[in-house]
């Protein structure tokens, strides 16, 4: 089984659950999206280069870290990325934001491609890709194809479940990628959702069931 990064956090484990219950509310659900949007920030930029700087505290010179000026681009899958979008701009207000629009053919479960629209410099950039929901694998791969086609070298998928069968796909493909999500769950049902899951992650974003 491919690795991913499954974030263990008390605070990540609890947003979830309550995020899976199908009792939960639509505007509960985008808060919560949001806040797990920006807990996983915070872990996928872990390892963002720093540089020591020379600053005036009130007391004394000192020597400290900042960020080197790594670029990124927060790449979201439409539509169910954009709930995860607002809690990482949260946290990385500079980073450049690319959408993509990949439906799911729901005969063949296959990524059909209508919309992309990427940063002129994003093959200078680290790319993450949001999506919520890491079921097939299909559409994040064919994704993180399209960015290394763009000529991006480094790319991560934050996601809020994934199923192994997902994982497995997408690390057959892009073994380079390194993939981050909450919870990795039991497997895919016969119409292609993550079990136990969340359900629809976009109807559940914006009350469209
Ligand atoms: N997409 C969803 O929104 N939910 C799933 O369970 C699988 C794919």
């Amino acid at each position: 089984m491919p690795e991913a990064i499954v974030l263990d956090h008390p605070l990540v484990q609890h947003k979830l659950t309550l995020l899976r219950r199908k009792d939960t509310s639509t505007a509960a659900f985008r808060q919560l999206a949001r806040e797990l949007g920006m807990l996983m920030a915070y872990e996928l930029t872990r390892n963002l280069p720093l540089q020591a700087v020379t600053i005036e505290t009130p007391l004394e010179t000192t020597t400290a870290p900042l960020l080197a000026g790594k670029k990124l681009c927060l790449v979201s899958i439409l539509r169910a990325g954009n709930g995860m979008l607002d809690g990482m701009l949260d946290l990385l207000p500079s980073a450049r934001v690319g959408h993509i629009g990949l439906y799911r053919d729901p005969a063949t479960l296959q990524p059909v491609q209508y919309y992309m629209k990427l940063p002129e410099d994003v093959a200078e950039r680290f790319c993450i890709v949001l999506d919520p929901m890491l079921a097939t694998g299909g559409s994040v791969a064919a994704c993180v194809s399209r960015l290394k086609q763009a000529g991006v070298t480094q790319v991560s998928v934050a996601c809020l479940l994934a199923a192994p069968e997902g994982l497995a796909l997408l690390h057959g493909a892009h073994p380079d990628v390194t993939v981050c999500t909450a919870a990795l769950d039991r497997g895919l049902d016969s119409h292609g959702y993550i079990r136990p899951g969340l359900g629809d992650a976009g109807d559940r974003l914006y009350g469209t069931t």
